[in-house]
């Protein structure tokens, strides 16, 4: 669990007090001193973290933005609450921009994929980057935990991956640098489970798994899956990932899923599962990317027969089209 030191407060009175001597009179400045001072005398008194109306931890991932917050999210005032919802709101913006378009099709490769937070944003993540010498590069993730935290870590991704892309060889290298960006930049109990692809325009896939559920190939023969190739980004700072090679013929797919899809439980705690997933995708053969997709949704909807969603739910599907 993610916890600010008296460290990190102390720092802040420090720079603090160096900006007060610097702008003399700057009355935001001094409240803000006066509110550290506060938050130091609660470590020292044993109750930092704790909500000033319930006594009950504050929220870590908010406490972790800002240390000096003094209720949980059930104890904000009315106007915090409002404040927070339109936050909230913005961020779901700004990450529903970060995502690719829906439909793409470049380099002998359609693509589709459905993207579905649980609240307002989202762990999950997907993107899909044509490269000019006739790649197809895709990146598809979930961010331990759910709520504003992953979805911070969701966007650092999308940004490492993206500056990444145009200079890595291999998947594998890419993985391995991205973890080591990721590890280096992020607090130690978060992780990502990712599967990060190079889709060639003579069908070769190339397929680096990171922890990730399985992707399935669909082909004339079948449906197979793709096991992983390495650990978590983000478990250990030097980690090696290896790549699976796949041939996909005109026709075939590549699917994509979060466990939002395969560990969504029904009214009766009976969970989807990879097989019925395997069994859907084995009735999708050939299918438009777009009908490879919504016939997984269908199925989900189907099996869940009216139940909440509790996770965010992502879902891809890269056909080879010639
Ligand atoms: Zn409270």
């Amino acid at each position: 669990m993610a916890t600010v030191s008296s460290d990190q407060l102390r720092d802040r009175k420090e720079r603090l007090e160096t900006a007060l001597a610097r702008t003399p009179g700057t009355p935001q400045l001094g409240r803000l001193l006066e509110e550290v001072d506060a938050a130091l005398a609660r470590v020292a008194a044993g109750t930092f973290g704790l909500c000033e109306v319930c006594r009950d931890p504050v929220e870590p991932e908010r406490l972790l933005a800002d240390p000096l917050l003094r209720f949980c999210l059930d104890h904000l005032t009315e106007q915090e609450q409002r404040d927070l919802e339109r936050d909230l709101q913005t961020a779901a913006r700004i990450q529903r921009g970060l995502l690719p378009p829906p439909d793409l099709s470049a380099n002998g490769w359609d693509v589709h994929y459905h993207w579905e937070p649980a609240s307002l944003v989202s762990g999950d993540w997907c993107d899909v980057v044509p490269r000019d010498g006739g790649d197809l590069f895709f990146m598809f993730g979930d961010v331990s935990g759910k709520g504003v935290a992953a979805a911070i870590l969701m966007s650092h991704l999308h940004a490492t991956f993206r500056a990444l892309v145009a200079a890595e060889s291999t998947v594998a290298q890419l993985v391995e640098r991205a973890n080591r960006l990721f590890r280096e930049s992020t607090l130690s109990p978060y992780f990502a489970t990712l599967v990060c692809g190079r889709a060639g325009a003579d069908g070769v896939v190339e397929v680096c798994n990171a922890g990730h559920c399985p992707p399935f190939v669909l082909g004339a023969d079948g449906v197979r899956t793709v096991d992983p190739t390495g650990l978590p980004v983000g478990t250990f700072y030097s980690t090696r990932y290896g790549a699976r090679t796949l041939t996909l013929a005109a026709g075939d797919s590549l699917v994509l899923y979060t466990d939002g899809l395969t560990e969504a439980r029904d009214r009766s705690d009976a969970e989807y599962g990879t097989q019925r997933l395997a069994r859907t995708l084995a009735r999708t053969h050939g299918l438009a990317p777009r009908d490879v997709v919504g016939t997984c949704l269908e199925d989900l909807a189907a099996h869940m027969a009216g139940a909440p969603k509790r996770d965010d739910l992502t879902v891809m599907a890269i056909r080879r089209t010639r």
